[in-house]
Protein backbone atom coordinates (compact mmCIF):
# COMPACT_ATOMS: atom_id res chain seq x y z
CA UNK A 1 0.00 0.00 0.00
CA UNK A 2 1.36 3.45 -1.06
CA UNK A 3 -1.20 5.70 -0.16
CA UNK A 4 -4.25 5.59 2.28
CA UNK A 5 -7.00 7.83 -0.28
CA UNK A 6 -5.99 5.66 -3.41
CA UNK A 7 -6.20 2.35 -1.25
CA UNK A 8 -9.72 3.93 -0.42
CA UNK A 9 -10.57 4.99 -3.83
CA UNK A 10 -9.39 1.96 -5.43
CA UNK A 11 -12.08 -0.13 -3.58
CA UNK A 12 -14.60 2.51 -5.00
CA UNK A 13 -13.45 1.37 -8.46
CA UNK A 14 -13.42 -2.39 -8.40
CA UNK A 15 -16.35 -2.87 -6.17
CA UNK A 16 -18.04 0.36 -6.41
CA UNK A 17 -21.57 -1.21 -4.61
CA UNK A 18 -19.59 -2.79 -1.73
CA UNK A 19 -20.55 -1.24 1.56
CA UNK A 20 -18.03 1.23 3.61
CA UNK A 21 -20.74 1.66 6.37
CA UNK A 22 -24.06 0.71 7.85
CA UNK A 23 -25.80 2.01 10.19
CA UNK A 24 -29.47 0.82 11.34
CA UNK A 25 -31.00 3.28 9.18
CA UNK A 26 -28.43 3.30 6.20
CA UNK A 27 -25.84 1.88 4.12
CA UNK A 28 -23.84 3.32 2.16
CA UNK A 29 -21.39 2.20 -0.57
CA UNK A 30 -17.33 2.72 -1.78
CA UNK A 31 -18.78 4.84 -4.48
CA UNK A 32 -20.75 6.98 -2.46
CA UNK A 33 -17.64 7.36 -0.17
CA UNK A 34 -16.02 8.48 -2.73
CA UNK A 35 -18.32 10.69 -4.84
CA UNK A 36 -19.26 12.89 -1.80
CA UNK A 37 -15.48 12.57 -0.59
CA UNK A 38 -14.60 14.07 -4.35
CA UNK A 39 -17.07 16.99 -4.13
CA UNK A 40 -16.27 18.22 -0.95
CA UNK A 41 -12.27 17.94 -1.68
CA UNK A 42 -13.03 20.12 -4.70
CA UNK A 43 -15.15 22.44 -2.73
CA UNK A 44 -12.58 23.16 -0.29
CA UNK A 45 -10.07 23.33 -3.19
CA UNK A 46 -11.47 26.15 -4.83
CA UNK A 47 -12.86 27.86 -1.32
CA UNK A 48 -9.76 27.88 1.03
CA UNK A 49 -6.23 29.03 -0.12
CA UNK A 50 -4.04 28.55 3.03
CA UNK A 51 -2.87 25.09 4.23
CA UNK A 52 -5.13 25.37 7.73
CA UNK A 53 -6.92 22.57 8.84
CA UNK A 54 -10.51 22.18 8.65
CA UNK A 55 -13.00 20.68 11.90
CA UNK A 56 -15.01 18.51 11.02
CA UNK A 57 -17.98 18.09 13.78
CA UNK A 58 -20.50 15.32 14.67
CA UNK A 59 -20.83 11.91 16.40
CA UNK A 60 -20.49 8.68 14.05
CA UNK A 61 -22.11 9.66 10.75
CA UNK A 62 -20.93 8.39 7.64
CA UNK A 63 -20.79 12.53 6.94
CA UNK A 64 -18.03 13.17 8.93
CA UNK A 65 -16.10 9.62 7.10
CA UNK A 66 -16.55 11.56 3.89
CA UNK A 67 -15.70 14.62 5.03
CA UNK A 68 -12.66 13.32 6.84
CA UNK A 69 -11.36 11.95 3.20
CA UNK A 70 -12.56 15.03 1.20
CA UNK A 71 -10.73 17.32 3.72
CA UNK A 72 -7.31 15.32 2.94
CA UNK A 73 -8.50 14.88 -0.77
CA UNK A 74 -8.24 18.70 -0.59
CA UNK A 75 -4.58 18.83 0.67
CA UNK A 76 -6.03 20.14 4.61
CA UNK A 77 -5.73 18.28 7.72
CA UNK A 78 -9.18 17.23 9.50
CA UNK A 79 -9.71 17.92 12.80
CA UNK A 80 -12.82 15.85 14.13
CA UNK A 81 -14.81 17.18 17.21
CA UNK A 82 -17.34 15.18 18.61
CA UNK A 83 -20.71 17.43 19.20
CA UNK A 84 -21.20 16.73 22.67
CA UNK A 85 -17.75 18.85 23.61
CA UNK A 86 -17.87 21.81 25.70
CA UNK A 87 -18.37 25.09 24.51
CA UNK A 88 -15.21 26.33 26.46
CA UNK A 89 -13.34 23.44 25.25
CA UNK A 90 -14.21 23.91 22.10
CA UNK A 91 -13.34 27.63 21.94
CA UNK A 92 -9.97 26.63 23.07
CA UNK A 93 -9.35 23.77 20.12
CA UNK A 94 -10.07 26.92 18.01
CA UNK A 95 -7.79 29.20 19.51
CA UNK A 96 -4.91 26.68 18.80
CA UNK A 97 -6.14 25.18 15.75
CA UNK A 98 -7.17 28.56 13.82
CA UNK A 99 -9.54 26.00 11.19
CA UNK A 100 -10.39 27.91 7.99
CA UNK A 101 -13.49 25.94 8.20
CA UNK A 102 -15.94 23.93 9.93
CA UNK A 103 -18.28 21.30 8.61
CA UNK A 104 -20.67 20.58 10.80
CA UNK A 105 -22.40 17.17 10.06
CA UNK A 106 -24.16 18.11 13.41
CA UNK A 107 -25.39 21.42 14.02
CA UNK A 108 -22.97 24.02 14.87
CA UNK A 109 -23.83 25.46 18.30
CA UNK A 110 -24.54 29.49 18.21
CA UNK A 111 -22.84 29.59 21.56
CA UNK A 112 -19.24 29.51 20.29
CA UNK A 113 -17.52 32.90 20.10
CA UNK A 114 -16.15 32.51 16.29
CA UNK A 115 -15.59 33.79 13.33
CA UNK A 116 -14.47 30.61 11.38
CA UNK A 117 -17.12 30.12 8.45
CA UNK A 118 -19.41 27.52 8.97
CA UNK A 119 -20.89 24.79 6.28
CA UNK A 120 -24.57 23.86 8.61
CA UNK A 121 -25.41 19.94 8.03
CA UNK A 122 -28.03 20.76 5.31
CA UNK A 123 -25.15 22.62 3.39
CA UNK A 124 -22.85 19.52 3.67
CA UNK A 125 -24.97 17.51 2.46
CA UNK A 126 -25.45 19.60 -0.46
CA UNK A 127 -22.59 20.32 -1.45
CA UNK A 128 -22.00 16.27 -0.98
CA UNK A 129 -24.81 15.21 -3.29
CA UNK A 130 -24.19 17.90 -6.07
CA UNK A 131 -21.55 18.16 -8.98
CA UNK A 132 -18.85 20.47 -7.99
CA UNK A 133 -16.80 21.70 -10.81
CA UNK A 134 -14.22 19.54 -11.25
CA UNK A 135 -10.54 20.46 -10.56
CA UNK A 136 -7.10 18.77 -10.04
CA UNK A 137 -6.55 17.93 -6.06
CA UNK A 138 -3.51 17.83 -4.12
CA UNK A 139 -4.35 15.63 -1.97
CA UNK A 140 -2.45 14.98 1.86
CA UNK A 141 0.97 12.87 1.13
CA UNK A 142 4.17 12.30 3.28
CA UNK A 143 4.89 14.47 6.35
CA UNK A 144 1.71 16.57 5.42
CA UNK A 145 -0.76 16.25 8.09
CA UNK A 146 -3.71 14.12 7.53
CA UNK A 147 -5.87 14.83 10.74
CA UNK A 148 -5.07 16.31 14.54
CA UNK A 149 -7.04 14.64 17.31
CA UNK A 150 -6.71 16.97 20.52
CA UNK A 151 -6.00 15.52 23.94
CA UNK A 152 -5.82 16.69 27.26
CA UNK A 153 -3.34 18.61 28.44
CA UNK A 154 -1.85 19.85 31.58
CA UNK A 155 -2.33 23.39 31.82
CA UNK A 156 -5.88 23.06 30.63
CA UNK A 157 -5.38 23.90 26.90
CA UNK A 158 -5.94 20.36 24.83
CA UNK A 159 -3.22 19.46 22.90
CA UNK A 160 -3.45 19.12 18.92
CA UNK A 161 -1.20 15.97 17.67
CA UNK A 162 -0.54 16.17 14.24
CA UNK A 163 -0.59 12.89 12.21
CA UNK A 164 0.98 12.95 9.01
CA UNK A 165 0.13 10.87 6.08
CA UNK A 166 3.23 8.64 6.75
CA UNK A 167 2.14 8.21 9.92
CA UNK A 168 -1.19 6.73 9.55
CA UNK A 169 0.19 4.07 6.51
CA UNK A 170 2.30 3.14 8.76
CA UNK A 171 0.38 2.48 11.35
CA UNK A 172 -2.61 0.77 8.72
CA UNK A 173 -0.22 -1.34 7.20
CA UNK A 174 1.16 -3.44 10.24
CA UNK A 175 -2.70 -3.29 11.44
CA UNK A 176 -4.03 -5.15 8.09
CA UNK A 177 -0.97 -7.18 8.20
CA UNK A 178 -0.49 -8.29 11.87
CA UNK A 179 -4.11 -9.40 13.06
CA UNK A 180 -5.53 -11.65 10.47
CA UNK A 181 -7.85 -8.55 8.76
CA UNK A 182 -9.33 -9.84 5.28
CA UNK A 183 -10.80 -7.85 2.99
CA UNK A 184 -14.42 -7.46 3.03
CA UNK A 185 -14.68 -7.97 6.83
CA UNK A 186 -17.17 -5.78 9.04
CA UNK A 187 -16.16 -3.76 11.63
CA UNK A 188 -17.20 -2.28 15.06
CA UNK A 189 -17.15 1.62 15.20
CA UNK A 190 -17.33 2.34 18.50
CA UNK A 191 -14.90 4.86 19.97
CA UNK A 192 -15.61 8.66 18.96
CA UNK A 193 -14.18 10.08 16.39
CA UNK A 194 -12.01 12.52 18.47
CA UNK A 195 -10.47 9.70 20.39
CA UNK A 196 -7.61 8.24 18.35
CA UNK A 197 -8.75 4.40 18.83
CA UNK A 198 -11.32 5.18 16.08
CA UNK A 199 -8.75 5.34 13.79
CA UNK A 200 -8.42 1.70 14.80
CA UNK A 201 -11.16 0.74 12.95
CA UNK A 202 -11.74 3.78 10.16
CA UNK A 203 -8.78 3.06 8.21
CA UNK A 204 -8.18 -0.62 8.74
CA UNK A 205 -11.58 -1.28 7.27
CA UNK A 206 -11.81 1.59 4.58
CA UNK A 207 -8.38 0.18 3.45
CA UNK A 208 -9.19 -3.67 2.84
CA UNK A 209 -12.14 -2.99 1.37
CA UNK A 210 -14.61 -3.73 4.27
CA UNK A 211 -18.13 -1.98 6.24
CA UNK A 212 -17.69 0.11 8.99
CA UNK A 213 -20.49 -0.74 11.67
CA UNK A 214 -21.24 2.08 14.07
CA UNK A 215 -22.65 1.80 17.35
CA UNK A 216 -23.70 5.06 18.50
CA UNK A 217 -24.06 6.36 22.09
CA UNK A 218 -27.59 6.10 22.46
CA UNK A 219 -27.64 2.22 22.23
CA UNK A 220 -24.71 1.92 24.02
CA UNK A 221 -26.67 3.81 26.72
CA UNK A 222 -29.06 1.42 27.08
CA UNK A 223 -27.90 -2.07 27.94
CA UNK A 224 -31.73 -3.88 26.49
CA UNK A 225 -31.09 -2.18 22.91
CA UNK A 226 -26.84 -2.65 23.25
CA UNK A 227 -27.44 -6.38 23.45
CA UNK A 228 -29.89 -6.56 21.67
CA UNK A 229 -28.18 -5.13 18.52
CA UNK A 230 -24.98 -6.92 18.95
CA UNK A 231 -25.82 -10.61 18.07
CA UNK A 232 -27.59 -8.66 14.69
CA UNK A 233 -24.35 -7.01 13.60
CA UNK A 234 -21.90 -9.84 12.16
CA UNK A 235 -19.28 -8.49 13.37
CA UNK A 236 -15.65 -9.86 12.67
CA UNK A 237 -13.82 -7.66 13.96
CA UNK A 238 -14.34 -6.17 17.46
CA UNK A 239 -12.39 -2.58 17.86
CA UNK A 240 -12.55 -1.26 21.49
CA UNK A 241 -11.41 -0.22 24.72
CA UNK A 242 -11.03 -3.00 27.40
CA UNK A 243 -13.92 -1.46 29.65
CA UNK A 244 -16.10 -1.55 26.72
CA UNK A 245 -15.93 -4.80 26.07
CA UNK A 246 -16.07 -5.07 30.42
CA UNK A 247 -20.03 -3.46 29.41
CA UNK A 248 -20.52 -5.92 27.09
CA UNK A 249 -19.59 -8.96 29.44
CA UNK A 250 -22.49 -8.45 31.48
CA UNK A 251 -24.45 -10.16 29.19
CA UNK A 252 -24.73 -13.83 29.76
CA UNK A 253 -25.23 -14.31 26.10
CA UNK A 254 -22.57 -12.27 24.82
CA UNK A 255 -20.56 -15.45 23.78
CA UNK A 256 -18.92 -17.42 20.72
CA UNK A 257 -22.36 -19.58 20.42
CA UNK A 258 -24.68 -16.08 19.91
CA UNK A 259 -22.25 -14.07 18.51
CA UNK A 260 -20.06 -16.71 16.16
CA UNK A 261 -19.21 -13.84 13.86
CA UNK A 262 -16.28 -12.64 16.28
CA UNK A 263 -12.85 -13.52 15.14
CA UNK A 264 -10.56 -10.83 16.31
CA UNK A 265 -10.72 -8.97 18.91
CA UNK A 266 -8.17 -5.94 19.16
CA UNK A 267 -8.20 -3.86 22.18
CA UNK A 268 -6.35 -0.61 22.88
CA UNK A 269 -6.05 2.52 24.76
CA UNK A 270 -5.53 1.12 28.55
CA UNK A 271 -4.83 -1.67 30.60
CA UNK A 272 -5.90 -5.08 28.95
CA UNK A 273 -7.11 -6.85 32.89
CA UNK A 274 -6.52 -10.70 33.30
CA UNK A 275 -9.85 -10.98 34.56
CA UNK A 276 -11.67 -9.28 31.09
CA UNK A 277 -8.47 -11.31 28.95
CA UNK A 278 -9.31 -14.81 30.82
CA UNK A 279 -13.35 -13.91 30.73
CA UNK A 280 -13.01 -12.90 26.69
CA UNK A 281 -10.67 -16.36 26.06
CA UNK A 282 -13.58 -18.55 27.75
CA UNK A 283 -16.38 -17.04 25.76
CA UNK A 284 -14.60 -16.57 22.42
CA UNK A 285 -12.68 -19.49 21.96
CA UNK A 286 -12.40 -19.88 18.32
CA UNK A 287 -11.30 -15.96 18.13
CA UNK A 288 -8.39 -14.15 18.56
CA UNK A 289 -7.74 -11.90 21.19
CA UNK A 290 -5.57 -8.69 20.92
CA UNK A 291 -3.93 -6.31 23.33
CA UNK A 292 -2.29 -2.91 21.54
CA UNK A 293 -0.46 -0.17 23.42
CA UNK A 294 0.28 2.71 21.89
CA UNK A 295 -0.32 6.90 22.70
CA UNK A 296 -2.05 9.23 19.96
CA UNK A 297 1.47 10.53 19.56
CA UNK A 298 2.59 7.41 17.79
CA UNK A 299 -0.49 7.09 15.87
CA UNK A 300 -2.51 4.47 18.03
CA UNK A 301 -0.63 1.73 18.79
CA UNK A 302 2.62 0.21 17.51
CA UNK A 303 3.01 -3.11 19.96
CA UNK A 304 0.84 -6.06 19.69
CA UNK A 305 0.45 -9.43 21.23
CA UNK A 306 -2.49 -12.31 20.52
CA UNK A 307 -3.17 -13.59 24.64
CA UNK A 308 -3.41 -16.79 24.83
CA UNK A 309 -4.14 -19.20 27.61
CA UNK A 310 0.32 -19.48 27.88
CA UNK A 311 0.83 -16.07 27.58
CA UNK A 312 -1.98 -15.91 31.12
CA UNK A 313 0.14 -18.47 32.60
CA UNK A 314 3.31 -17.08 32.07
CA UNK A 315 2.55 -13.52 33.01
CA UNK A 316 0.46 -11.73 35.89
CA UNK A 317 -0.01 -8.74 34.18
CA UNK A 318 -0.94 -8.75 30.39
CA UNK A 319 2.15 -7.91 28.25
CA UNK A 320 1.21 -4.90 25.97
CA UNK A 321 3.17 -6.62 22.88
CA UNK A 322 6.20 -6.99 20.71
CA UNK A 323 6.79 -3.81 19.02
CA UNK A 324 6.39 -3.35 15.13
CA UNK A 325 8.57 -3.82 12.46
CA UNK A 326 9.57 -0.75 11.28
CA UNK A 327 9.46 1.08 15.04
CA UNK A 328 12.10 0.77 18.02
CA UNK A 329 11.32 0.91 21.84
CA UNK A 330 14.16 2.12 23.84
CA UNK A 331 13.86 2.34 27.51
CA UNK A 332 15.08 5.56 29.52
CA UNK A 333 16.41 5.95 32.87
CA UNK A 334 18.00 9.54 33.33
CA UNK A 335 17.78 9.97 29.21
CA UNK A 336 19.72 6.57 29.18
CA UNK A 337 18.92 3.56 27.13
CA UNK A 338 18.88 0.70 30.14
CA UNK A 339 19.39 -2.93 29.03
CA UNK A 340 16.58 -5.60 28.56
CA UNK A 341 14.87 -6.84 31.91
CA UNK A 342 15.02 -3.02 33.67
CA UNK A 343 12.44 -0.66 34.23
CA UNK A 344 12.55 2.77 32.47
CA UNK A 345 10.50 5.09 30.65
CA UNK A 346 8.65 4.09 27.15
CA UNK A 347 10.24 5.65 24.36
CA UNK A 348 9.12 4.81 20.87
CA UNK A 349 11.13 5.90 17.82
CA UNK A 350 10.17 5.32 14.51
CA UNK A 351 7.74 6.30 11.31
CA UNK A 352 4.58 6.53 12.97
CA UNK A 353 5.68 8.54 15.83
CA UNK A 354 3.95 12.53 14.79
CA UNK A 355 5.48 15.50 14.33
CA UNK A 356 4.36 17.25 17.33
CA UNK A 357 1.82 19.38 18.54
CA UNK A 358 0.03 21.69 16.88
CA UNK A 359 1.51 25.36 17.13
CA UNK A 360 2.80 24.33 20.75
CA UNK A 361 6.24 24.50 20.04
CA UNK A 362 7.26 24.16 24.29
CA UNK A 363 5.18 20.85 24.98
CA UNK A 364 6.73 19.25 21.38
CA UNK A 365 10.41 20.00 22.47
CA UNK A 366 9.47 18.51 25.78
CA UNK A 367 8.07 15.49 24.41
CA UNK A 368 9.62 14.74 21.03
CA UNK A 369 12.85 14.90 19.71
CA UNK A 370 15.26 12.75 17.01
CA UNK A 371 17.29 9.38 17.75
CA UNK A 372 20.01 9.31 14.51
CA UNK A 373 17.33 11.13 12.98
CA UNK A 374 14.35 9.26 13.64
CA UNK A 375 11.29 10.52 15.34
CA UNK A 376 11.19 9.43 18.59
CA UNK A 377 8.62 10.60 21.64
CA UNK A 378 9.01 10.14 25.38
CA UNK A 379 5.65 8.30 26.16
CA UNK A 380 5.40 9.11 30.16
CA UNK A 381 4.82 5.21 30.54
CA UNK A 382 6.82 3.06 32.84
CA UNK A 383 7.76 -0.21 31.41
CA UNK A 384 10.57 -2.82 30.71
CA UNK A 385 11.21 -5.20 27.70
CA UNK A 386 12.22 -8.69 27.97
CA UNK A 387 14.88 -10.15 25.93
CA UNK A 388 12.44 -11.86 23.43
CA UNK A 389 11.72 -7.76 22.89
CA UNK A 390 8.13 -8.28 24.80
CA UNK A 391 7.41 -4.68 26.00
CA UNK A 392 5.65 -4.88 29.69
CA UNK A 393 3.81 -1.95 30.59
CA UNK A 394 4.07 -0.64 34.62
CA UNK A 395 1.78 2.47 34.51
CA UNK A 396 2.30 5.86 34.47
CA UNK A 397 5.35 7.88 35.75
CA UNK A 398 3.39 11.28 35.51
CA UNK A 399 -0.11 12.40 36.64
CA UNK A 400 -1.87 11.20 33.56
CA UNK A 401 -5.08 8.64 33.77
CA UNK A 402 -7.30 6.43 31.54
CA UNK A 403 -10.80 6.11 32.94
CA UNK A 404 -13.01 4.04 30.39
CA UNK A 405 -9.86 4.38 27.82
CA UNK A 406 -9.97 7.95 27.78
CA UNK A 407 -7.19 10.18 28.40
CA UNK A 408 -7.05 12.53 31.40
CA UNK A 409 -4.44 14.83 32.83
CA UNK A 410 -5.19 15.20 36.08
CA UNK A 411 -4.04 18.61 36.09
CA UNK A 412 -6.23 19.51 33.65
CA UNK A 413 -9.25 19.08 35.58
CA UNK A 414 -7.28 21.01 38.78
CA UNK A 415 -7.10 23.74 36.54
CA UNK A 416 -10.79 23.95 35.52
CA UNK A 417 -11.81 23.49 39.04
CA UNK A 418 -9.75 25.98 40.68
CA UNK A 419 -12.06 28.39 38.12
CA UNK A 420 -15.14 27.44 39.61
CA UNK A 421 -16.86 29.48 41.10
CA UNK A 422 -17.70 27.55 44.76
CA UNK A 423 -13.66 26.24 44.61
CA UNK A 424 -10.83 27.81 46.08
CA UNK A 425 -8.47 24.95 46.50
CA UNK A 426 -8.45 21.67 44.62
CA UNK A 427 -6.67 18.65 43.26
CA UNK A 428 -8.09 15.25 41.77
CA UNK A 429 -6.86 11.60 42.24
CA UNK A 430 -7.84 8.24 40.80
CA UNK A 431 -9.23 5.69 42.79
CA UNK A 432 -7.82 2.31 41.33
CA UNK A 433 -8.85 -1.46 41.36
CA UNK A 434 -6.71 -3.85 39.45
CA UNK A 435 -4.19 -0.87 37.93
CA UNK A 436 -7.47 0.38 36.52
CA UNK A 437 -8.70 3.81 37.67
CA UNK A 438 -12.82 3.29 38.65
CA UNK A 439 -12.92 6.82 40.02
CA UNK A 440 -11.78 10.26 39.98
CA UNK A 441 -12.09 11.81 43.72
CA UNK A 442 -11.79 15.88 44.25
CA UNK A 443 -10.25 16.98 47.22
CA UNK A 444 -11.78 20.57 47.48
CA UNK A 445 -11.38 23.43 49.54
CA UNK A 446 -14.96 25.43 48.67
CA UNK A 447 -15.39 28.99 49.28
CA UNK A 448 -17.85 30.32 52.01
CA UNK A 449 -21.28 29.37 50.58
CA UNK A 450 -25.02 29.45 50.86
CA UNK A 451 -25.59 25.50 50.09
CA UNK A 452 -27.04 23.88 53.29
CA UNK A 453 -25.73 20.58 52.56
CA UNK A 454 -22.37 18.77 50.95
CA UNK A 455 -24.41 17.35 47.94
CA UNK A 456 -25.96 20.54 47.03
CA UNK A 457 -22.42 21.84 46.70
CA UNK A 458 -21.27 19.12 44.79
CA UNK A 459 -23.94 19.11 42.34
CA UNK A 460 -23.35 22.76 42.03
CA UNK A 461 -19.85 22.50 41.05
CA UNK A 462 -20.64 19.68 38.59
CA UNK A 463 -22.68 22.41 36.44
CA UNK A 464 -20.27 24.07 36.60
CA UNK A 465 -17.50 22.02 35.56
CA UNK A 466 -19.13 20.70 33.09
CA UNK A 467 -18.90 24.19 30.97
CA UNK A 468 -14.87 23.69 30.87
CA UNK A 469 -14.62 19.72 30.52
CA UNK A 470 -15.56 16.57 28.84
CA UNK A 471 -18.42 14.54 30.88
CA UNK A 472 -15.62 11.54 31.48
CA UNK A 473 -13.22 14.08 33.36
CA UNK A 474 -15.93 14.89 36.02
CA UNK A 475 -15.04 13.65 39.22
CA UNK A 476 -17.46 10.98 40.50
CA UNK A 477 -16.56 12.01 44.34
CA UNK A 478 -15.97 14.92 46.31
CA UNK A 479 -14.49 15.19 49.37
CA UNK A 480 -14.52 18.86 51.43
CA UNK A 481 -11.44 19.68 53.62
CA UNK A 482 -10.24 22.66 55.24
CA UNK A 483 -6.83 22.70 53.12
CA UNK A 484 -5.06 20.48 50.99
CA UNK A 485 -1.85 18.31 52.00
CA UNK A 486 1.47 20.11 50.90
CA UNK A 487 4.93 18.42 49.90
CA UNK A 488 8.20 20.28 51.43
CA UNK A 489 8.46 22.65 48.69
CA UNK A 490 4.79 23.54 49.36
CA UNK A 491 3.20 22.07 45.97
CA UNK A 492 -0.51 20.47 46.68
CA UNK A 493 0.88 16.95 47.45
CA UNK A 494 -0.98 14.53 45.22
CA UNK A 495 0.80 11.39 45.85
CA UNK A 496 -0.07 11.75 49.05
CA UNK A 497 -3.90 11.80 48.55
CA UNK A 498 -3.54 9.10 46.03
CA UNK A 499 -2.28 6.56 49.14
CA UNK A 500 -5.23 7.84 51.37
CA UNK A 501 -7.82 7.16 48.39
CA UNK A 502 -6.29 3.74 47.84
CA UNK A 503 -5.46 2.88 51.19
P1 LIG B 1 -4.12 7.59 24.06
O1 LIG B 1 -3.21 8.65 23.55
O2 LIG B 1 -5.47 8.08 24.41
O3 LIG B 1 -4.15 6.41 23.15
O4 LIG B 1 -3.48 7.08 25.43
C1 LIG B 1 -2.21 6.51 25.46
C2 LIG B 1 -1.91 5.96 26.82
O5 LIG B 1 -2.87 4.97 27.19
C3 LIG B 1 -0.59 5.25 26.89
O6 LIG B 1 0.47 6.15 27.04
C4 LIG B 1 -0.79 4.32 28.06
O7 LIG B 1 -0.58 4.98 29.29
C5 LIG B 1 -2.27 3.94 27.94
N1 LIG B 1 -2.43 2.67 27.21
C6 LIG B 1 -2.72 2.52 25.91
N2 LIG B 1 -2.83 1.21 25.59
C7 LIG B 1 -2.59 0.51 26.71
C8 LIG B 1 -2.53 -0.89 27.04
N3 LIG B 1 -2.77 -1.84 26.14
N4 LIG B 1 -2.25 -1.23 28.32
C9 LIG B 1 -2.00 -0.28 29.25
N5 LIG B 1 -2.06 1.05 29.00
C10 LIG B 1 -2.33 1.45 27.75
Amino acid sequence: MQNIIQTIDQWAIDQPEAIAYQSEKESFSYQTLRQWSDHIAYYLHQTIEAKQPIVVFGELEFDMLASFLGVAKSGHAYIPIESNTPFDRIELILAVAQPAMILSVMPWPEEIKSDIPVVSPAGLRALFTTEQKEVALTPVMEDETFYIIFTSGTTGVPKGVQISHKNLLSFTEWDLADFGIQSGMRFLSQAPYSFDLSVMSVYPALCSGGTLIPMEKKIINDFKQLFHFLPQLNLDVWVSTPSFMDICLMEKTFDGEHVPSLKVFQFCGEELTRKTAEELLRRFPQAKVFNTYGPTEATVAMTKIEVTAEVLAEYDRVPIGYIKKDTEVLIYDENKAVSAGEAGEIIIKGPSVSKGYLHNPEKTAAAFFTIDGVPAYRTGDAGRLTEEGLLLYEGRIDFQVKLHGFRIELEDIDHHLEKVSFVKQATVVPKYQAHKVQQLVAYVVAKDNEFEKNYQLTKAIKEELAEGVMEYMIPQKFVYVEQLPRTMNGKIDRKCLISEVNS
